[in-house]
């Protein structure tokens, strides 16, 4: 079985994304600039947040963290998504959800730019994405998306299973399999029967929140088996995948952690230089 290893696919991506930036600065005279907006304390959302900036850093790219308390009002938050609208500076903005309970997330991601939006929430680029467009694609779905292709570059009529059909992952990952000319299904909790639905899958991403559900009589034999979860158990950290019983059946599998996570912030950094490049014409 292949262990997909997302730590050394990550690196391998800040590496290529590395001499993109410096070749880009030696183009434009400038790099690519990303701001996140972080709302209150929840621990969470401060390490993703963290996280983001040392890696924006690490490639070279212009990052910039703006704080608020949970207390903000909306109108404050909506002023300074405006404010970076406007600055050439900034190429891509992200607000790190979830948001407090009195300001409404949709407002906050339509507010956003759609060629700034490098988080791909913008009704916008949901559309263009479905639509086959270009447009910036949601960070978890593209790096369970970039690591199934380096395991199987051509999908062509492959019978791809998506389980949970969130806006964050099962509905974007959909569109993109989609595209690569896969047989998607995509199921969820009202889904009658998920192991045998699960069964006809060459590809299986799992993207549910709840520990361990797929098993490992679920999986066909030779599968690639992408894990998105991330729950907190009293064993640590798993996924939404039987890691030991499906490792026995998969030809391929993401580990929780060090799969699909690490692939995350790299594809945010990713999409930060699309946008720049996006929005020079470049
Ligand atoms: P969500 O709660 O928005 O959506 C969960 C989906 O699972 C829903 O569509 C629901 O219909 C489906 N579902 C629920 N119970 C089900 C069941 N019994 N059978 C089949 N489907 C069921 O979750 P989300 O935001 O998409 O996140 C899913 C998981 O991915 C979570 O564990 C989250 O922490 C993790 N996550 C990981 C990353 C990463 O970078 N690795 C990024 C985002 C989310």
């Amino acid at each position: 079985m292949i262990l997909i290893d997302g730590k050394k696919a990550a690196a391998d991506l800040r590496e290529e994304l590395k001499k993109e930036v410096l070749s880009l600065k030696d183009k434009h005279n400038k790099v690519p600039g990303l701001t996140v907006i972080l709302i209150g304390d929840l621990a969470p959302s401060q390490i993703y947040v963290r996280n983001k900036e040392k890696s924006a850093n690490e490639v070279g790219l212009k990052s910039e963290v703006i704080r608020y308390p949970d207390s903000v009002e909306e109108s404050e938050v909506l002023k300074k998504i405006d404010e970076l609208n406007n600055d050439d500076s900034v190429s891509g903005i992200l607000v790190q959800l979830p948001l407090p309970k009195h300001i409404d997330k949709q407002k906050v991601i339509e507010a956003i730019l759609p060629e700034k939006d490098v988080d791909g929430f913008h009704p916008m680029n949901v559309g263009n994405l479905s639509s086959g467009y270009e447009s910036s694609i949601p960070c978890t779905p593209l790096g369970c998306y970039l690591l199934i292709k380096k395991i199987e570059p051509n999908l062509n009529g492959k019978k791809a299973v998506i389980v949970g059909r969130s806006n964050l992952n099962g509905k974007p990952m959909t569109q993109l399999l989609l595209k690569e000319n896969c047989t998607v299904t995509i199921t969820h909790s009202k889904t009658n029967d998920l192991k045998s639905e699960c069964l006809k899958g060459d590809i299986i991403v799992a993207a549910v929140g709840i520990p361990e559900l797929v098993k490992g009589d679920w999986i066909k034999k030779d599968a690639i088996v992408i894990d998105v979860g991330i729950n907190k158990t009293e064993n640590g950290l798993v996924g939404d995948v039987a890691f030991d019983e499906v490792s026995k059946v998969a030809k391929a599998l993401t580990p929780v952690p060090g799969g699909v996570g690490p692939m995350t912030i790299a594809c945010l950094l990713k999409n930060t230089i699309e946008c720049f490049k996006r929005n020079l014409g470049d």
